[in-house]
């Protein structure tokens, strides 16, 4: 495995709880783990928005259905 920089890392606010880190009153979110936020690294323009979300975090209207492209983050790493 080559060196990889460990640049900074940023925040997005977690779609699919909306940031509350909670998907019902006793569910925890599976995208942040309750975090309310997810930690990506780089910075916003490493990324671009999901395609199977819209870069909404889950899939629908069902928030309980994380999308699986990106884990709920609503965005993709470039390459
Ligand atoms: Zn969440
Ligand atoms: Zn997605």
């Amino acid at each position: 495995m080559s060196n990889q920089t460990v640049g900074e890392f940023f925040t997005v606010r977690c779609g699919p709880c909306g940031g509350s880190g909670k998907i019902k009153a006793n569910k925890k979110c599976m995208a942040c783990r309750g975090e309310g936020a997810i930690v990506l690294r780089g910075s916003i323009e490493n990324y671009r928005d999901c395609p199977g979300c819209a870069a909404s975090g889950y899939k629908g209207f069902n928030v309980q259905l994380v999308c699986t492209l990106c884990d709920g983050v609503g965005a993709l790493r470039l390459t």
